[in-house]
């Protein structure tokens, strides 16, 4: 028989990283929103607890935990803040993920054992003012210059930027080899010629992000990280695992924004009776159950797969796809459901649905995601690269 449950050993994770959600996390979520400031010191009290970075390696200073405990602690942290497990999730599963995968074994030892007690924070810059969807459009480069790299150009809408220790920088060392000449760096926030914009975001607030700006940026010759040519399809492959996390996150802000709207449904009184008891509203609660279900089924396939060692490219974009779309029509029904209420800044309801919107345009949005899916049927249509 096929099981759609995981062991019950994860039961008692999701049952500790819950609490951790919500004793240690949630009262810092109204303050965190209100100052558009991320609660770095959650990143240190993470990696006390060995929740942060869950599948950095035992040797590296990481638990050694695997997809399902990371796909676990996503969902949980985003069930009380999206802006706190998406913040959490680019430090820990896109850039330590990165320097498991492509760093040198003095990388790995010189920057996971810090990232994994949070005692450093990391974020990834890749996308650029005219450079979104399309990374051949890129233009920051790095230059060697015999003892030293230069790096020049500018990156935008970069989460977790202004509250890092390092980036890893996405940059073209050699244009004239089209996406193979994109390379990754490690760059210390701190390096001179590296300027900061912070922005203002219309949700999950709490993250951090910032445009950034290097002027003659000097790099030390240890901080390429991995191989130029592999660039692309290294972060490519981490972009799946990190699908299945968009998922997990997805699945998080649905569950509270229905969670939600479940007991308005049931205590709300109208005409005579609770909300819950008329059929418009009690067909959108069916709709919004099952449409979380879906995902989460979705995400069980895809992690399973992946956690094989299987390739699963196709079933993570699916996911990523479907899960995202569906955060945004279940807090759109929230919404709806809560009324008035929900619209008020002192109710979460608004905030689910503005942190939700965010899902389906970072990450490959729904489109590319289309693309992808097209491509795994066969057709070449929007082939602008492999
Ligand atoms: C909250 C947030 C956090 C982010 N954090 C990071 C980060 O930490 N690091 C980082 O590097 N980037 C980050 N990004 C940037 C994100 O990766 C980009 O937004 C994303 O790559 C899309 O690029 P774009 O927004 O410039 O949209 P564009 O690529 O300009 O696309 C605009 C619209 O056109 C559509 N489109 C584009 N190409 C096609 C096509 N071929 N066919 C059909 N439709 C198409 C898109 O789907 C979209 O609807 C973040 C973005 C957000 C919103």
């Amino acid at each position: 028989m096929i099981n759609f449950q995981l062991p019950p050993e994860y039961d008692v994770f999701r049952k500790s990283v819950t609490t951790f959600a919500q004793k240690e996390v949630a009262p810092l979520v109204e303050e965190a929103e209100e100052k558009q400031e991320f609660p770095k010191q959650l990143l240190r009290r993470m990696g006390e607890l060995k929740m942060l970075c869950l599948t950095v390696p035992e040797e590296y200073g990481g638990p050694g935990g695997d997809i399902y405990s990371q796909c676990i602690f996503t969902e949980e942290i985003g069930y009380v803040s999206l802006g706190i497990a998406i913040g959490t999730m680019v430090h820990a599963a896109y850039c330590a993920s990165l320097l498991v995968e492509c760093g040198t074994q003095e990388q790995k030892q010189r920057y996971l054992p810090a990232a994994c007690k949070g005692t450093q924070a990391w974020a990834f810059a890749a996308t650029e003012a005219d450079a979104g969807s399309d990374r051949t459009r890129i233009r920051t480069t790095v230059t060697d210059q015999g003892d030293h790299f230069l790096l020049n150009g500018s990156k935008c809408y970069i989460t977790n930027s202004t509250i890092a220790d390092y980036l890893i920088v996405e940059a073209y060392t050699d244009k004239s080899k089209g996406i193979q000449g994109l390379s990754l760096f490690i760059v210390p926030r701190n390096t001179e010629g590296l300027r900061l914009r912070k922005l203002s975001k219309a949700g999950i607030r709490c993250s951090e992000i910032a445009e950034i700006f290097f002027t003659d940026c000097k790099l030390d010759k240890s901080s390429q990280l991995g191989v130029t040519g592999e660039a692309f399809e290294r972060v490519r492959r981490i972009r799946t695992a990190s699908w299945l996390l968009v998922g997990a996150r997805a699945i998080g802000v649905a569950r509270a924004a229905f969670d939600a709207s479940l007991a308005h449904a049931k205590t709300r009184v109208q005409f005579g009776r609770p909300l819950g008891h008329f059929q418009a509203i009690s067909f959108k609660l069916a709709q919004m159950s099952m449409d979380i279900d879906a995902a989460r089924l979705l995400m069980l396939r895809a992690a399973s797969l992946y956690h094989e060692g299987k390739e699963c490219f196709a079933e993570a974009s699916m996911l990523k796809l479907f899960a995202s779309e569906m955060a945004g029509r279940v807090t759109d029904q929230a919404l709806q459901i809560h009324g008035a209420q929900g619209y008020m800044m002192d109710s979460p309801i608004q905030r689910y649905f503005r942190d939700a919107r965010m899902l389906t345009l970072s990450e490959g949005t729904s489109e590319i995601q289309h693309i992808n899916l097209a491509r795994a049927l066969g057709l070449k249509a929007d082939d602008y690269y492999k």
